[in-house]
């Protein structure tokens, strides 16, 4: 049951301008365009509780210019408390530099909070891993680069993160400010990082559109700093997946088409061919609303029959965003299909989907 009294005045009005599609990232180039085109969460219905716990993969913060991720992070727990939310895991976004964004944040501005609420939060750890990924040429990573990156990543987990993320593979500049940002998925920094991956048993959730073969950029997205043309990145995603078939890759963002080729069908043949990889599923509307989870007639039967294929490698990662109440930008946050399709999915399906998968996948009860 939502609780809206409980709720802050400013997060209620920004649920309500989402629920009317008004609520958009920074400067769309599109009219209308919030998360893409029409904008807005899929009117699903009115939002209900499920009853059913789940966890989030993927909330990202944002604090500038004052940096206080700590009210940020104390505004999440507060709205995501009577949704029946178990654990939020902090993400990184994946900014390609520090400098690039005054929001640009690595797991450090987590530690504080997530040690007074071990059991609400975890985190992931990342940024300055997809900055070095995005600066460094596949063609010359040395034995010194190499064993930097992963003395980073060791770092990161010897701190407390349960992975690493939000790592572009394939980031599409959806509006000024927001970066184009692409990295070979079978970058020898990335297949270095498995097996570390692996050796410590955490997951690498990554950011990739799905480019099954060659294709122009999508209409409405500028280039540049998109390029015109994006390549094919499938095969090498698969050779990321084959790399370390004990290192789980969180593919975020399923739902959440923007090139068109992010189909069910795509999707099922991939969790088919790699048992590694789990899918984290994102509610926001997309460039092609055809392949979203949720639609205004309730789930996508197609989507259904991948969640029910797979049932223990489906995780909820909504791409929520939580504002400091100094952040220019603001808090992007739509229970609305997170309860729609966990009340839709039977409960031994829901509460995998909801919780368990997360708590197994991330290590979430280890701790
Ligand atoms: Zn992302």
């Amino acid at each position: 049951m939502w609780r809206i009294p409980l709720l802050g005045l400013g997060l209620v009005l920004a649920l309500a301008l989402a629920v009317q599609g008004a609520l958009a990232q920074p400067g769309p180039r599109r009219p209308g365009g919030a998360n893409g085109p029409g904008g807005g969460p899929p009117a699903n219905g009115l939002p209900a509780s499920s009853g059913v716990a789940w966890t989030d993969v993927q909330v990202h913060l944002r604090a500038a210019p004052g940096r206080q991720f700590d009210v940020a992070i104390e505004s999440a727990l507060s709205a995501t408390a009577m949704l029946g939310r178990k654990t939020l895991v902090l993400v990184p976004p994946p900014f390609p530099s520090g400098a690039a964004n005054a929001n640009a944040h690595d797991y450090e501005v987590f530690l504080p909070s997530v040690r007074r609420h071990p059991g609400e939060l975890a985190f992931l750890g990342g940024a300055q891993l997809n900055a070095s990924l995005q600066a460094t040429d596949p063609a010359a990573v040395g034995p010194d680069a190499k064993r930097a990156f992963l003395a980073r990543a060791s770092r990161t987990l010897d701190d407390g993160a349960r992975g690493f993320g939000e790592l572009a593979l394939l980031h599409l500049s959806e509006f000024d400010g927001h970066p184009y940002e692409r990295a070979a998925p079978d970058h020898p920094l990335l297949l270095a990082l498995a097996d570390l991956a692996a050796s410590r048993n955490v997951p690498i959730a990554v950011h990739m559109e799905a480019v099954d073969t060659d294709m122009s950029l999508p209409p409405g997205l500028a280039s540049p700093p998109n390029p015109p043309r994006l390549a094919a990145n499938i095969a090498a995603f698969e050779r990321l997946l084959s790399h370390n078939p004990a290192a789980r890759i969180v593919w975020l963002h399923n739902g959440w088409d923007n090139t068109g080729q992010r189909t069910p069908q795509l999707v099922q043949r991939l969790m088919a061919a790699h048992p590694n990889l789990a899918l984290a599923l994102k509610f926001q509307r997309a460039r092609v609303p055809q392949n979203q989870v949720m639609s205004p007639a309730g789930p996508n039967p197609e989507w259904l029959a991948v969640i029910r294929t797979y049932p223990d490698r489906i995780v909820i990662g909504s791409d929520s965003f939580f504002a400091s109440p100094d952040s220019r930008a603001p808090t992007v946050f739509q229970p609305q299909p997170i309860l729609g399709l966990l009340g839709r999915l039977p409960p031994p399906l829901a509460d995998r989907v909801g919780s368990l998968n997360a708590a197994r996948l991330y290590g979430l009860d280890a701790r």
